[in-house]
């Protein structure tokens, strides 16, 4: 089956007597058994729960995997593969990555002896120089959050397995209907599933998702000890935001390039950030990984004012932090998504201070455009050449 048929088509309710349509919300904490020694497929909503199992087995499916674990954030989700590390191991991880990833990676892990190093993976011999015998972990998103590198998944895949190490992707920004890391060699996908998969804002919850049953059940057991499982309320979030993902993200992607190739015109944009673009250098590869773009990119004007003013002045452009959802935002990273990155790091990374970055949502292409006009021409007369400090 197809992807689009997959999304709506799937045991909704395995067993459920009364044959409901939809997932049903199964709102309890315990089940009961039938005698002291027979223990059902169910026993306690934090070990396992019928509708966090529904949407388990779909995001398994959907990434081909063949396991799933359902978090109730990204964070949760992430601190969960770093649950797979011990006291003297060490994470690899690219340079250009998620703020909170960096705060948990630099500031929470080296608390219990797990030590974090960063290199920019866009230079795969370059990033294994930085393996050391204690690398036990790559971790990368592709494209990157918030410059859209482009990474070699399978390069960086080779690497990892060459030095004994698994490479875990953060596929956020791409979603299982763009990007499919597991069929390229990774062997840990990781969602915020905040972002595309819920698609409506209304959710805050994270997954993993592998292939190896021996991973699978290491994560199995963390997930049960640490206690982050998602809610049964949140995975019918989930599921009913993940049956139009294919539908959302077609329309986002129409309306982001048209934003893109927009935003390349103007003037006042020094650099526009997107996958899309063919100009993009990294096009082709991520051509060879993906099958769409998708619908956030970052751009620059060269000044910190003039952004400010232009993320002040959009309607249509919530200024919010996240991304995916069906409705536009727009973003300085170096002050929201990302200021958690700790000031040691900030000086080694690339994060312009001017960046903004705009998540395209399914409204009218042309209401968008306008917006974005009428933006532009607005913050160009607040931020005036007089106040326009540069960066
Ligand atoms: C938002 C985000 C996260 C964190 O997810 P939460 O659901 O907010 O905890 C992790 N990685 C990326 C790439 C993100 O964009």
């Amino acid at each position: 089956m197809k992807f689009a048929t997959r999304l709506v088509n799937f045991p909704a309710a395995p067993k459920d007597p009364y044959r409901p349509s939809v997932t049903p919300i199964y709102q309890t904490a315990t089940f009961e058994r039938e005698t002291m020694d027979a223990s059902g497929e169910f026993d306690y909503s934090r070990s396992g729960n019928p509708t966090r199992t529904v949407a388990e087995r779909q995001l398994a499916s959907l990434e081909n995997g063949t396991r799933a674990f359902c978090f109730s954030s990204g964070m949760a989700a992430i601190s969960a593969v770093t649950g797979l590390l011990r006291s003297g191991d060490e994470i690899l991880s690219d340079i250009d990555l998620y703020g909170g990833t960096c705060r948990l990676f630099s500031r929470v892990l080296n608390r219990s002896g797990i030590r974090a190093n960063y290199a920019d993976a866009l230079d795969p011999e370059g990033f294994a120089q930085h393996l050391t015998p204690a690398t036990k972990l790559i971790h990368i998103e592709s494209p990157t959050n918030p410059l859209f590198h482009i990474l070699d998944i399978q390069r960086l895949a080779s690497v990892a397995h060459a030095h004994g190490a698994l490479l875990s992707i953060d596929n956020s920004v791409m979603s299982p209907y763009l990007q499919n890391p597991l069929d390229m060699g990774a062997d840990i996908v990781i969602h915020s599933g905040t972002k595309f998969l819920g698609g409506h804002h209304d959710v805050t919850c994270g997954a993993v998702i592998v292939k190896d049953e021996r991973l699978a059940g290491q994560i199995r057991f963390i997930s049960n000890a640490e206690g982050a499982a998602l809610s049964p309320f949140d995975s019918f979030l989930l599921l009913r935001g993940l049956q139009t993902l294919k539908l959302r993200i077609d329309c986002q992607q129409r309306n982001a390039m048209a934003v893109a190739k927009w935003l390349a015109e103007r003037k006042e944009v020094t650099q526009v950030f997107y996958p899309g673009l063919a100009a993009d250098a990294a096009y082709q590869l991520h051509q060879r990984q993906a099958s769409g773009p998708g619908s956030v990119m970052s751009f620059s004007t060269g000044s910190v004012a003039l952004s400010k003013a232009i993320a002040e002045s959009a309607r249509l452009f919530h200024i919010a932090v996240s991304f995916g959802s069906v409705s536009s935002s727009i973003s300085m990273p170096a002050t929201m998504s990302h200021a958690s990155v700790p000031p040691e790091l900030l000086a080694k990374r690339d994060l312009p201070p001017d960046l903004l970055r705009v998540s395209v949502g399914v409204e009218d292409e042309e209401d968008l455009i306008a917006d974005l006009g009428q933006a532009f021409e607005r913050a160009s007369r607040l931020a005036s050449p007089a106040t326009v400090t540069g960066v």
